[in-house]
């Protein structure tokens, strides 16, 4: 079999995990619409088809006002649902994922970036939790009331009472930690108090590319200590300091984690339609079967590939999703 037909062959019979994607907010902005292939943007569903994801993180925060934005693109989300039944399925639940993947439809897993979403109270963060949201990243680049974001390093500070709180009851609601966009006080105190798996959705390591957004190699071994994953961002700022980012540059960073810390704590976390530029060969959503076939290149075997791809991420997923304690959850419905 020739590479190309083996990777081929790998790439369809991985469950894909992407565990960023800000596409949402564009398609509810009108840039494009989900439900055709699109020339622009970097998500729809025939090109997320072409690239085989299983699995989508989509973030549901947007500029401010934060807290109704948020409402109202997880509204967005159950709409897009809605309208394309055949194509989506939201995962509330660990076993969604799997019941998605035997009805031939790609998970969706709504993420919050940013706590600003949670206007500082713990009862929105359960309500989000009720609505579905299985994610957060505790801050975008600035300050919240749950810790400062990495470009305000200025103060040097972590998580504030309220985060160490939020972080607590996610662990217990069963939603993930996201550390991406933290600062790094902040992301110490996570690491002090998690008793779960937390990952980076998509940061990328700062020994090869010098940016704030990324991690040290302490991080990155903290993150695998804890049985967390890092998503690899496909923004090229984040890959290369040289510019003129390629695939080349994120199978870089895929080696390097997976040489510090373990091949089991690193995945996909592309960041589509949040970047303004892709690297070269890595165009949209359709062409992560070329990540396969890099990787196949540098030696990787079919187990790595596929635990890069998304077992990864569901490990830390089905470890996480499982709430600590029922009593906040209403029965609802829609699950
Ligand atoms: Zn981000």
């Amino acid at each position: 079999m020739s590479t190309d037909d083996l990777a081929a062959k790998i790439h369809r019979g991985a469950m894909v995990v992407d565990a960023h994607a800000d596409t949402l907010a564009e398609v509810a902005h009108g840039a494009f619409a989900l439900g055709r292939e699109n020339q622009v943007g970097h998500w729809d569903i025939p090109r997320a088809r072409l690239g085989n994801v299983g699995v989508q993180f989509f973030t549901v925060t947007d500029f401010a006002p934060h807290v109704p934005r948020a409402m109202e693109l997880v509204d967005f989300a159950y709409r897009q649902i809605a309208a394309f039944p055949e194509d989506l399925r939201l995962i509330t639940r660990y076993e969604d994922i799997l019941d998605a993947r035997n009805e031939g439809k790609i998970g969706m897993l709504l993420s919050i970036e940013g706590g600003e979403a949670l206007g500082g109270e713990l009862g929105l963060l359960r309500n989000f939790h009720r609505l579905g949201v299985r994610a957060m990243g505790l801050t975008w680049n600035r300050r919240n009331e749950l810790a400062d974001g990495v470009l305000d390093a200025r103060s040097k500070g972590g998580l504030s009472e309220f985060g160490a709180q939020v972080v607590a009851e996610m662990e217990s609601l069963g939603m993930l930690v996201d550390v991406s966009h933290l600062s790094e006080p902040g992301f110490w105190d996570v690491d002090a108090i998690a008793n779960r798996p937390y990952i980076a959705s998509h940061s990328n390591a700062r020994a090869l590319c010098d940016h704030p957004r990324n991690l040290t190699d302490s991080q990155i071994r903290a993150i695998a200590a804890r049985g967390g994953v890092i998503g690899i961002n496909f923004c090229p700022e984040f890959l290369s300091e040289e510019g003129n980012a390629t695939i080349e540059d994120v199978i870089s960073h895929i080696d390097y984690i997976a040489r510090l810390a373990g091949v089991e704590h690193v995945g996909l976390g592309s960041d589509f339609d949040g970047i303004s530029h892709t690297p070269k060969g890595l165009e949209s959503v359709a062409r992560l079967p070329q990540i396969t076939r890099e990787l196949l290149g540098r030696g990787y075997g079919e187990d790595a590939i596929l635990a890069i791809l998304g077992g990864n991420f569901l490990r830390v997923l089905e470890a996480c999703m499982k709430p600590a304690a029922a009593a906040h959850n209403i029965p609802s419905t829609h699950q």
